[in-house]
């Protein structure tokens, strides 16, 4: 069982966001904050979950939370934090979310990216 601040430090998702930001998203993505949640698994079979919001100042920030039950290692921190930043990818060019959330436009960019950078993101997690 993991907590939100072991799972930051242990997989570094800071330096790790910041990484992926700049190499597969131009940068353009803005704060995230990371938190913790024990349910997500039984109640929408997945094992991390983004929101994705304007804050005060109009800025399109988002939080994104992992199950802290979940045995994670380095490889599925990986290709769960992809998952969750094409989802925040489309709202900042959109500005808006999707009705379907793992429509047309979020395969292309994932398959995209697995094909030319050999990553491993998944559309759903079953
Ligand atoms: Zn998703």
């Amino acid at each position: 069982m993991w907590n939100i601040t072991t799972l930051k430090r242990t997989f570094k998702l800071a330096k790790l966001y910041k990484e992926l930001n700049e190499k597969y998203f131009g940068g353009i993505l803005g704060d995230v904050k990371f938190e913790g949640n024990p349910r997500l698994w039984d109640t929408f079979a997945a094992v991390a979950t983004i929101y994705t919001y304007k804050n005060l100042c109009g800025e399109k920030v988002a939080t994104i939370k992992f199950d802290t039950k979940y045995d994670w290692d380095e490889k599925d921190i990986r290709r769960v934090l992809l998952h969750e930043m094409i989802h925040y990818y489309i709202f900042v060019k959109l500005g808006r979310r999707l009705i379907f959330p793992h429509g047309l436009p979020f395969i292309w960019i994932m398959l995209r990216i697995n094909r030319k950078y050999d990553e491993h993101i998944k559309l759903y997690w079953i």
